[in-house]
């Protein structure tokens, strides 16, 4: 992954009226770009998404651009600039008639995580507004508006007029981004993933943090996974682009915590879309299937921070006291389903799931012999997930919301030869082989367990987060 540029020498003066060509150029001679310049290329960016806007910027300038920005990197303050006017690019969101600090979590997204349907209802149960804008699945991650679209009549596509009536009642609303949102996003998104711009540090820091700063947050909790599942599969990406992030937003104005988390095997038992919400409502109900511990312990460390940030709480600790008090007292959970149908969901099918949940093709993965579950190679898992029917091939595809995988081991466990160690529930019967192929290669069985991983491995606060960035090898 690419990473800011160290410091440059003062930029070039560039004549007024601004022209595209100069600044691709300033970038692609390793000069830094003023914030009026890149508001001036992100605003072209945006133009280009609305037709009849004035200014648009032609695509291949603007991928252009891109590519300078991905090879000669952009400086901290390009990084803040680029991130800044990609959030005023378009409509934003203000909590502020709620009443409440706002705060929201966001992952880099991996398997089976689902935190976001325990820790939204938990913060908005200890007083907190949750305006939660998310994503659909993406290559071998799920994606959160995909899972909740497997509930009848569940909405995600709510104005913001409509997403701050539901916020007012219940407390949490999580929706996807409308057109006008971040449109400068939109485009430079979909151009980065046509150019082999997409793992670029600053790249990704101001297409996440400028959609989450658009819902006018007050504190972000980000969860940047790590392991064989996640998207930035080296630990020192990870920790520069968390550490990049946190600063970011610090100094757009947000407190914001990172927290780097294990992705070395899916997060909970299940990974798909109804069956994600099933495990999610178990939890929500104080269950507690040991299979799902790994899940309930992060979403209580996460809603802690958030509870924290919000100002709830002295410490994240009381702050995770507190979100464990909203699972088991059913607050969290009347909110959850409160949420569901303020959205239009029918909360009817979480009475009896199994009577709802009708994939398909259902098939059982056995162990094929005795030893401990050693590696999970947890993107290839992923990948098994979408082959069921549960991700989709390309943008805009339908999912299946009864498609996905339900795991009984997990990393480190002790099977015998025969145990079932996953159900899969696939479309059709034709779509079963491949999963199960991609699963006993992704599953190692080895004689010995691997060593433990950590659920949190790092936390970046403000300082640490400038100091972890003032001495990265650039
Ligand atoms: N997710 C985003 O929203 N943007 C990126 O650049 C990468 C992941």
């Amino acid at each position: 992954m690419t990473r800011p540029a160290p410091l440059q020498t003062a930029p070039t003066p560039v004549h007024t009226p601004l022209h595209v060509i100069d600044l691709i150029r300033k970038k692609r001679d390793g000069l830094a770009l003023s914030p009026t310049e890149i508001a001036f290329l992100v605003s072209g960016a945006a133009a280009s998404s609305i037709p009849g806007v004035a200014g648009p910027i032609p695509l291949e300038q603007l991928a252009a651009f891109l590519m300078a920005a991905f090879l000669r990197g952009l400086s901290l303050d390009e990084t803040r600039a680029l991130t800044l006017a990609m959030r005023d690019s378009g409509e934003k969101f203000s909590p502020a008639r709620l009443g409440k600090v706002a705060v929201d979590k966001h992952s880099t997204g991996g398997v089976g995580d689902k935190t976001s349907f325990l820790v939204a209802p938990i913060a908005a149960a200890c007083g907190l507004a949750v305006p939660m804008i998310s994503g659909r699945a993406l290559g071998h991650t799920g994606g959160t508006l995909d899972k909740l679209e497997s509930i009848p009549g569940f909405r995600t596509a709510l104005t913001l007029k409509e997403f701050e009536t539901v916020l007012a009642h219940c407390g949490a609303s999580i929706v996807s981004q409308t057109p006008a949102l971040v449109p400068a996003d939109r485009v430079l998104y979909a151009l980065r993933d046509r150019t082999g711009t997409v793992e670029n540090a600053s790249l990704i820091c101001a297409s996440i943090l400028s959609k989450k700063l658009a819902a006018g947050l007050n504190a972000l909790v980000l969860d940047v996974k790590t392991g064989s599942g996640a998207f930035l599969r080296k630990r020192q990406d990870a920790e520069y682009l968390a550490a990049l992030m946190v600063a970011t937003a610090e100094a757009a104005g947000t407190r914001t915590v990172a927290l780097l988390t294990d992705m070395d095997q899916p997060l909970g038992a299940a990974a798909g879309n109804f069956i994600e919400l099933v495990e999610s409502v178990q939890l929500l109900r104080n269950q507690r299937p040991p299979e799902s511990e790994d899940l309930r312990q992060l979403s209580l460390i996460l809603a802690g921070w958030m509870i924290h940030l919000g100002g709830k709480s002295a410490t994240p600790e009381q702050g995770r006291q507190l979100a464990e008090s909203a699972l088991e007292d059913g607050s969290a959970l009347a909110i959850f389903f409160k949420m569901i149908e303020a959205q239009g969901g029918d909360t009817s099918i979480f009475e009896n799931p199994t009577a709802f949940h009708q994939p398909g093709a259902t098939q059982v993965l056995e162990a094929w012999k005795t030893g401990h579950i050693s590696a999970m190679d947890t993107t290839k898992i992923g990948w098994a997930v979408q082959r069921t029917g549960a991700g989709r091939e390309s943008a805009g595809a339908p999912v299946d919301p009864h498609a996905g995988i339900l795991f009984h081991a997990r990393r480190g466990a002790r099977v015998k030869k025969g145990q079932p160690l996953a159900t899969l529930y696939a479309t059709t019967p034709a779509l079963l082989p491949e999963p199960i192929a991609l699963l006993r290669q992704a599953i190692t069985i080895a004689s010995n367990p691997p060593a433990a991983v950590p659920l949190v491995s790092r936390i970046f606060t403000r300082e640490t987060a400038e100091t972890y960035l003032e001495n990265a090898v650039r």
